[in-house]
């Protein structure tokens, strides 16, 4: 027998395999085209994709395909439609947001595991959030949709709601848009499969352009800065303009706008209208900030001009370099420094910000100005801090004299106590207060360092700094 199993091998492995040699290639699977979009917008709370819903019908009018992400389910905050709290309420803002886009149209829906974190503070959202685990799921999310573009809440500290969560989706829409198209950045996303291994055989992706909406009081500073967009043409799928589709899609948020809601659903067409072509929002123009583009384009042209099919080669950002400092030096500290280096390390020099910085505080209250405190000299210098204040607002804290050490870099904090906003003026027109000017300065050997100002604003509520 063994004998014969040998023949019968040679006479097999002489004679050519004839059904071999005809053999077609294999096709190697592709990515899944389902979940290919032209558009990303990432938003950070449930409700919050109302900044771009009207912008959105109008994509998917001009055939576009977009997806939405979530960078956290909205898991804090009251509860307008029922006794849920905590993660049970994030697991229904999760639906009602996907209740929403899918009234456009959009199914292609994915949530973050960042946590909702309510302060103006971006690094405390970024810290609550798990940054680098947060900005490795959207990662592998751009790498999976392949956007052209992203939309994104602008990255930076405004007046205006100012919320730390909406800059956080922009600092990680920004890291994304840098990263993503780097085989090297979490290259087991990229990795060739290996069975039962993590290995996620997706494929670097490098997103065309990136726009960023802004969360601020303030439009001054974002005009001609990119294209803007009116929400009251009647879409050609929907049949309706684009601001109603916007408002008849934020319908699935009872559990943040039941009241607003229960209002709207009282109302005629002709009262619908008259509110949201006023002092509502739903009919203002939607204004976009050009973040940046490796296609070219103009600034102001339409969100996809200079926008042609197809992959393009990874674009390493361009890193502006640091600015002269002299050997000892003070800076504002937190977000507005973290902010000035973000910028400069993502090629985003171009993007509007206040100068001086600005905030908005509830008073009575305090005011905490972080500051960095440089020496880069061979002996300890000995500072000293002062602040000058609006009448009535006084320093608890942080100034003074101290020293930081030969080549150190010390974090300090001058902190403010604010009176009251001053009452309303008895004509009942009720006027906003002004923002004023803080000026924290320091010295040293007798001579100004350094000067961090900041406009403020005191309100009857915010969001904690
Ligand atoms: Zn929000």
């Amino acid at each position: 027998m063994l004998r014969f199993a040998g023949a019968l091998l040679t006479v097999f492995l002489a004679v050519p395999l004839p059904k071999a040699r005809a053999q077609e290639p294999k096709p190697l699977p592709q990515a899944d085209e389902r979940y290919k979009v032209d558009i990303l917008a990432v938003v950070a709370h449930p409700d919050d994709e109302a900044a771009v819903t009207p912008y959105l019908a109008r994509a998917l009018d001009e055939h576009r395909r977009a997806a939405v992400v979530f960078t956290t389910r909205g898991n804090s905050g009251e509860n307008q439609a029922g006794a849920e709290q905590a993660a049970a309420l994030g697991a229904v803002r999760e639906i009602e947001a996907r209740n929403a886009l899918s009234t456009l149209g959009i199914n292609n829906v994915w949530f973050l595991s960042g946590k909702d974190t309510a302060s103006q503070n971006v690094l405390l959202s970024l810290g609550h959030w798990n940054h680098a685990e947060t900005l490795q799921e959207l990662v592998r999310l751009v790498r999976l949709t392949r956007p052209e573009v992203i939309l994104a809440f602008l990255p930076g500290t405004f007046i205006g709601e100012d919320h730390g969560d909406h800059q956080a989706c922009g600092v990680l829409a920004t890291e994304a848009f840098d990263l993503a198209g780097d085989p090297t950045v979490f290259p087991e996303q990229v990795a060739g499969p290996i069975k039962r291994s993590p290995l996620e055989n997706l494929r670097a992706w490098q997103v065309k352009k990136i726009y960023f909406f802004p969360d601020a009081d303030r439009e001054d500073i974002f005009k001609g800065k990119g294209p803007s967009y009116s929400v009251k043409e009647v879409s050609k799928l929907g049949g309706k303009p684009y601001w109603r589709m916007a408002l008849d899609a934020f319908r699935s948020h009872q559990t943040q706008a039941k009241s607003y809601l229960d209002r709207i659903a009282q109302m005629d067409e002709a009262q619908i209208e008259k509110m949201a072509t006023s002092d509502d929002g739903w009919g203002e123009d939607q204004h976009y900030v050009l973040g940046k583009s490796v296609v070219g384009g103009s600034v102001t042209g339409d969100i996809f001009e200079g926008i042609t099919p197809g992959a393009v080669a990874f674009v390493r950002p361009e890193i502006a370099p640091e600015p002269a400092r002299p050997d000892v030096s003070v800076d504002l500290g937190g977000p507005w420094s973290f902010y000035t280096e973000f910028r400069r390390a993502h090629g985003l020099m171009n993007l509007p910000h206040p100068e001086p910085p600005e905030i908005a505080l509830q008073a009575p209250g305090s005011l905490v100005i972080p500051l960095w405190v440089r020496n880069r000299t061979a002996k300890a210098q000995e500072i000293t801090i002062s602040a000058a204040l609006p009448a009535g607002w006084t320093a608890d804290n942080g100034t003074g004299k101290f020293t930081v050490a030969a080549r150190q870099t010390a974090a300090t904090r001058v902190e403010v106590n604010l009176p009251a906003p001053a009452e309303k003026p008895s004509d009942k027109t009720p006027k906003k207060a002004e923002p004023q000017e803080v000026t924290v300065r320091a010295e040293a050997n007798g001579q100004v360092i350094g000067e961090a100002k900041l406009r403020v604003e005191l309100r009857k509520r915010t969001l904690p700094q």
